[in-house]
């Protein structure tokens, strides 16, 4: 398990045990979030690292972030996490 609390496909905060997603045992896992990871498989495997920064820029800019910035710290943070970073 990892220690880092984000989810490590989409970068989705796992500080809530309900956001976690499931193993093929159906433990709960830290490393991804229920939306990308469920009964040890991804959700959507056609998943790709430009497709999760346009949505995490999309979801930023509903926060009121400017689009540069979103970008920016999405292109800092996502290319990074475990699925990516491979
Ligand atoms: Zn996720």
């Amino acid at each position: 398990m990892s220690k880092v609390a984000t989810c490590q496909s989409c970068g989705m905060p796992l500080n809530k045990e309900e956001n976690w997603g499931t193993n093929k045992n159906n433990s709960k896992t830290n490393e991804y979030c229920k939306f990308c990871f469920l009964d040890g498989k991804f959700s959507n495997p056609n998943l790709t690292l430009e497709k999760v920064i346009e949505k995490s820029v999309e979801l930023s800019k509903k926060l009121w972030m400017p689009e540069d910035k979103a970008r920016e710290i999405a292109n800092n943070t996502i290319p990074k996490l475990k699925r990516w970073n491979s």
